[in-house]
């Protein structure tokens, strides 16, 4: 039996025996039948003679470098929590539900004396993966495109737009003013 590179395959389907190849990735052996595991391309190493199912939708991983969007859901003196909802220039759903956290020093270039001068719970924000460890994701929001992209007013909860100043955002309502590590990419409306 042969199969060809890049065949779709269900979960299940026999795509060779344990004579031809090696099990790889997407696979398990089946007394000896070597089977998909997942919905995938099968993929074959024909150097290594290793056979694998790779799935495209398979959920993103995150690594450093990458640009996501989240919401700020605590913060604490040293960093802000972040639930991360997706990534910038990926549709695709993330692998986990990753938590990630800004600290202080990754907030903005100059010095921060709180971080609540830079994020409020609730705000959306678009920040860079500076690091990974295991499931924890640390964030900067340096960079002058990272920030937030959407803040409510701590006073009446209506959304706020930006002033002439530089990380000010102003109440479409109230009229209050509040500090934000605010992106050039905030969604005035
Ligand atoms: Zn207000």
């Amino acid at each position: 039996m042969s199969i060809e590179d890049e065949k779709i395959v269900m979960p299940g389907d026999k795509i060779g025996i344990i004579e031809q190849y090696l099990p790889g990735d997407g696979t398990f052996d089946d007394n000896g039948d070597i089977k998909s595991a997942v919905l995938g391309n099968v993929k074959i190493n024909q150097k290594k003679k290793v056979i694998s199912v790779v799935s495209d939708a398979k959920p993103a991983l995150l690594k450093v470098g990458d640009i996501v969007y989240g919401q700020i859901t605590d913060i604490k003196p040293q960093r802000a929590n972040v639930k991360i909802d997706c990534m910038k220039d990926n549709g695709r759903p993330l692998a986990l539900p990753y938590m990630g956290a800004i600290h202080i020093s990754q907030a903005k270039k100059d010095y921060l004396e709180k971080l609540s001068d830079a994020f409020r719970i609730g705000d959306i924000v678009q920040a860079k993966v500076v690091k990974i460890t295991g499931d924890n994701v640390d964030l900067g929001t340096v960079d002058e495109d990272c920030g937030v992209l959407k803040a409510m007013c701590t006073r009446c909860r209506d959304y706020m737009h930006t002033t002439q100043k530089e990380n000010e955002l102003q109440c479409n309502t109230c009229n209050k003013k509040e500090r934000r590590k605010v992106s050039k990419n905030y969604v005035n409306d």
